[in-house]
């Protein structure tokens, strides 16, 4: 295999490499039309909020989210969030159509606060880290480097302790392995280990806080849209043991990543397979909506 186009291998990038990597990224597609567009037509029925910037000269992004109107202590709170990873388009996609289409069939039973593109440089570059070579899937940590975890963080802070549910919308594609897992290595300064990409949807629950029956009511409403990730011959998926069908777990704090922030009772991320010959990309969109549907429905049998 070539080594990484930037950096030398075994050493750790500086700045200068982190400048080269990001001359190389090009706009693909426009945050305007395809995110931006669609939740201004969602202000009608939603308070949309811009609850922070991106500033990435030339490029200036405004972060937005979508909140119920008239939320009331009465009713659970449940955010949803996608494009945590701006190249996972149906994270982006399917929570835009949850909010276009089934979203009004619950918000009578829930506060509802929706975060479509978290990352919009790298949504228009099909990126997985932001400007400055970093992960904001693994940020969401006080004082973090990344202004899209930052910003993410302050916007939900005044509700922390009061969401009962969230889910994170993402995918794993076959550019994780091609591209992204490479480029991870080679900033690091750190050799690459090749690995499998699994296909089928599966969800990431959090070890410390393990809800397995959540979990699988997911997998049961999204097994009818599209197929769930079989294990590898080591029973694992991406590297970590099966918990339940289609399910591995992480601790999701300690990682910061973004299923952890709010310390909600039920929490999943979806990781939706976008390249497999048997999905298209209106069945990964559907996916992420059965998710986020049936994740409230059991919500509220609990409640
Ligand atoms: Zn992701």
């Amino acid at each position: 295999m070539n080594p990484y186009p930037i950096g030398t291998p075994g050493v750790a990038w500086g700045a200068d490499e982190r400048t080269q990597w990001r001359s190389r990224q090009r706009k693909l597609r426009s945050f305007a039309d395809d995110v931006e567009a669609r939740i201004q037509r969602l202000a009608i029925r939603f308070d949309v909020e811009e609850y922070g910037r991106l500033d990435y000269p030339p490029d200036h992004y405004p972060l937005l989210a979508l909140r119920r109107r008239d939320t009331s202590d009465d009713r659970p709170w449940v955010l949803v969030t996608g494009g945590v990873h701006g190249y996972e388009t149906s994270g982006v996609h399917g929570a835009l159509q949850f909010l276009e289409q089934r979203a009004a069939e619950y918000t009578k039973d829930i506060n509802l606060l929706a975060v479509p593109c978290v990352s919009p440089w790298a949504y228009e570059r099909v990126q997985r880290w932001n400007a400055n070579a970093v992960d904001p899937n693994r940020s969401f940590k006080e004082g973090t480097a990344a202004a899209e975890s930052a910003a993410l963080l302050k916007l939900i802070a005044p509700l922390r302790g009061r969401i009962l549910l969230h889910v994170d919308l993402h995918e794993t594609t076959d550019s994780d392995e091609s591209e992204f897992r490479p480029a991870l290595a080679a900033r690091d300064g750190k050799p690459f280990e090749p690995g499998l990409i699994p296909d089928g949807f599966y969800l990431v629950d959090d070890s410390e806080n393990p809800q397995l029956e959540f979990q699988r009511a997911i997998i049961e409403a999204v097994a009818r849209v599209t197929h769930i990730a079989p294990a590898d011959d080591k029973n694992e998926i991406i590297g970590s043991p099966l918990v339940a069908p289609g399910v591995i777990d992480y601790p999701l704090r300690e990682l910061g990543l973004c299923a952890g922030i709010t310390g909600a009772r039920y929490t999943t991320t979806t990781e939706v397979y976008p390249d497999s010959p048997r999905a298209t990309p209106e069945q990964c969109n559907a996916a992420q909506v059965a998710a986020v549907c049936s994740a409230i429905e059991f919500l509220l049998q609990k409640a």
